[in-house]
């Protein structure tokens, strides 16, 4: 089998907003073959430069857009292949949207091979340990506390048992980031799970003082109070905070894993499978997680191309107790696939179909397309 083309496709909404939603603006990857198997990924990043990245002719050896360096190829190489296109990135790779494309392919290679062998991607990679998960709504936090519990109880009567709320007016004042935390417990009562995200950066003292306030509220993690750089910064607060503390979204590759943990005091890390090398380096930082008592619960705020690629390394790994779902009604989210996937009573089942077991919905796609 040879790959023959690789398409990147970008989809938009019409009106894309400054909030922190990474489904607004994608890039889906298709990988054809010689044998009519066409295999579909996504990169989680800017579509437009992921799209130069995979498009880019060879500049130098160690410096080439990754579609001319795959075309020809053999799909089913997927370790050769994932370490073909790192090499042959090193000089401008190695983090970012680089990493982002590889990723974005190499699960559309997973694809490709679980499509060959009519076989779902987990049993390819030893067999799920789980055929369902529970799911935690994941949403935009609303610029009020009344807003912010009327959403945390609409998932709540939606089935979740969990529900997260990050970015929009989060970090601007603890003791009101705290309250609100507050003000949601009291209303979802004590058997709900909660997560909050600050999504940006806040003062060190600013995040010692939510990991300590939040505790009384039973918060199941705080979610990236500092940037993935600030080691030391992690170091000093995860020695403090009862609350367990979580980040990884925006790292690419192992590396940095191994500094979040051993230097940080990390133990909930997130990384994000379309973003960070795909489905087998995702596993790969679970095997470093793992014996070290770490948690790895992915970052999984997009399509369901992530979702399904997402909920069969949560299959495969050990010990992974939530998925994260988008919850919004963002039509890239719920209509990218022509059997999309959703919650019942906060759980969602493990893709068995070959591949990823999805099927992208062409009337969407061509709904959304974008060419700048
Ligand atoms: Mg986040």
């Amino acid at each position: 089998m040879r790959i023959t083309d690789i398409e990147g496709i970008m989809v938009r909404l019409p009106e894309v907003q400054a909030i922190g939603d990474g489904c607004q603006s994608i890039l889906i990857i298709k990988v054809h073959t010689d044998e009519g198997i066409t295999g579909i990924g996504e990169a989680h990043t800017n579509p437009l430069v992921s799209k130069a990245v995979l498009e880019a002719p060879l500049c130098s050896i160690s410096s080439t857009g990754l579609k001319p360096l795959l075309i020809g190829e053999d799909p089913r190489d997927i370790n050769r292949l994932y370490d073909l296109m790192l090499r042959r990135t090193q000089t401008y790779g190695r983090r970012g949207a680089v990493m982002h494309v590889i990723s974005g392919i190499e699960i559309a290679l997973w694809d490709i091979l679980g499509k060959a062998l009519n076989q779902p991607i987990h049993r390819l990679l030893g067999g799920a340990r789980r055929d369902r998960v529970p799911a935690y709504a994941s949403d935009l936090a609303p610029e009020t506390a009344e807003g912010a519990i009327a959403l945390a109880l609409d998932h709540r009567a939606a089935g979740y048992k969990a529900v997260k709320l990050g970015w929009g007016g989060l970090g601007g004042n603890p003791r009101k980031d705290a309250a609100m935390i507050g003000e949601i417990r009291r209303a979802v009562g004590p058997d709900m799970d909660i997560m909050l995200d600050m999504g940006f950066p806040v003062a060190l003292e600013h995040a010692i003082y939510l990991g300590q306030a939040l505790a009384e509220h039973d918060v199941y993690f705080l979610e990236e109070p500092l940037s993935p750089d600030d080691l030391s910064g992690f170091a000093r607060l995860t020695a403090v905070s009862p609350t367990p503390i979580a980040t990884g979204e925006k790292e690419t590759s192992r590396y940095p894993f191994i500094d979040l943990v051993e230097r940080g005091g990390l133990r909930i890390i997130q990384p994000d499978v379309a973003r960070v090398g795909g489905i087998a380096e995702t596993l790969r930082i679970a095997s470093f997680a793992e014996p070290r008592g770490v948690r790895v619960i992915p970052h999984c705020w997009s399509t369901d191309i992530l979702v399904a690629a997402t909920l069969h390394v949560i299959g495969l790994i050990k010990d992974c107790p939530y998925l994260e779902l988008n919850a919004t009604t963002n039509p890239l989210r719920t209509r990218l696939v022509t059997s999309p996937i959703r919650q019942v009573d906060g759980i969602v089942g493990i893709p068995n179909g070959p591949g990823l077991g999805i099927e992208l919905d062409e009337g969407t796609i061509a709904r959304y397309r974008w060419s700048p």
